[in-house]
């Protein structure tokens, strides 16, 4: 018989880790989540690479598919366009809610033993595991993360707008990059249909008069806002992962542990990965696996991205402007839609980097001293 395990948190990484376990460890699996409800409040966009949900999310549940997309557009600070993307779907849209809801039935389905309405102190819960000789498990979101990680979180808001007049824009995510829409991030407005856009933005400070700037711009552009549906808030990570997974009894993972990507903080994907390799090391009674594992899967990707991140919010809006239009001259438009991908970007920013090496050196490594930066 193994050890029992106990998690904190039934958001989308506490959940994910309980379901894979569920279908090899042969302990009880108990989930803590302090809201009445699973998938409440919602923050996330839920915006995910196809193959990151069918792969890593592990859903083949067209159901859950709000809308699908082809790439994406983004726009500097003074409006210069870079167009990418492929003729086949390459990401997708997910109803966020329904997403959890249904990780949250199938873990209920395989066993687990879920407690909603139950906050749980984590001095206590440490206790509880150390005194069991059980294993703990930290997924409770960003609040959990370590104190010096906390300077990369981002407030954010989120609206759900009806529109008229769109453009027709369906099959593109819209990306706004500047300090007018975002400190430390972008700011994005995403088609749900013809009528419908999720649009957000990330930042230090100024959120409100952020959001209101990148509804004007959306008018600018022929994507004219009528009113709100929903208002959103929320956190977004972009701070790479934490120094340490195993702290004392207790493993971290999702937000938490920093599983988010730097470049977008866009996080389901990788926790996935991180829910396997969690699981997998338990099955095998080896929690130190799950360190290893999840440092040569995603540490190199992680660590790059943050690099690039670290550029990106060091550059000024000219500087920002100058690299679209270097990049629209060099035709990196078609080499970012030939082989960028949203999940695993770190093949990419090393071609862009070498590319440029030699045929832009004073550019690389003007870009490069930005990475030195804080
Ligand atoms: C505005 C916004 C947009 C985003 N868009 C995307 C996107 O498009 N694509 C993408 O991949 N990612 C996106 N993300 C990131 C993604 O939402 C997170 O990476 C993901 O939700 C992290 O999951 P988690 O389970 O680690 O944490 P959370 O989702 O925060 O879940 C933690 C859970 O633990 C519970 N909890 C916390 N403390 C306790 C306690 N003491 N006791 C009991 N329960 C507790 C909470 O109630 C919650 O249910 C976005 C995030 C934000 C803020």
């Amino acid at each position: 018989m193994q050890r029992d395990i106990h998690i904190l948190g039934a958001g989308p990484a506490g959940l994910q880790v309980a379901r894979f376990l569920l279908k090899g460890h042969s302990g009880d699996v108990y989930v803590y989540e302090e809201h009445e409800k699973i998938g409440r409040p919602i923050h996330c966009t839920g915006l995910v690479s196809l193959e990151g949900l069918r792969k890593d999310i592990g859903i083949i549940d067209e159901n859950l598919i709000i809308n699908t997309f082809r790439g994406a557009i983004f726009f500097s600070p003074s409006g210069k366009k870079l167009i990418v993307g492929r003729p086949e779907t390459v990401a997708v849209v997910v109803d966020r809610e329904r997403l959890e809801e249904r990780l949250y039935e199938e873990v209920l389905s395989l066993g687990a033993h879920v407690k909603l309405g139950s906050h749980v102190n984590i001095a206590d819960f440490s206790k509880l595991v150390r005194s069991k000789n059980n294993f703990g498990i930290v997924a409770g979101g960003t609040k959990y993360l370590d104190e010096d990680k906390k300077k990369h979180l981002l407030p954010a808001l989120q609206y759900d707008i009806k529109v008229k007049d769109s453009i027709g824009i369906t099959t593109h995510v819209l990306i706004f990059m500047g300090e007018k829409f975002s400190n430390g991030l972008f700011a994005w407005a995403i088609p749900l249909g013809d009528e419908t856009y999720k649009v957000g933005v990330a930042t230090k400070g100024k959120t409100l008069v952020r959001m209101k700037y990148v509804l004007k711009t959306l008018e600018r552009i022929g994507i004219t806002p009528l009113h709100v549906i929903k208002t959103y808030g929320g956190t977004v990570y972009t701070g790479g992962l934490v120094k340490h997974l195993l702290r004392g009894d207790l493993l971290y993972i999702g937000d938490s542990a920093g599983q988010t990507k730097p470049t977008t903080g866009g996080g389901l994907v990788y926790l996935s990965i991180a829910a396997r390799l969690l699981a997998s090391a338990l099955i095998r009674n080896d929690p130190t696996l799950y360190e290893k594992n999840v440092r040569a899967t995603l540490g190199h990707e992680t660590t790059l991205q943050f690099a690039l991140r670290k550029v990106l919010n060091n550059l000024s809006d000219p500087e920002l402007d100058e690299i679209f239009r270097t990049v629209k001259e060099m035709h990196g438009e078609e080499l970012i839609s030939r082989i960028g991908s949203m999940d695993r970007q770190a093949f990419l920013i090393r071609e862009i980097g070498f590319k440029y090496l030699f045929e832009k050196p004073s550019l690389v490594f003007k870009l490069l001293s930005k990475v030195l930066l804080d």
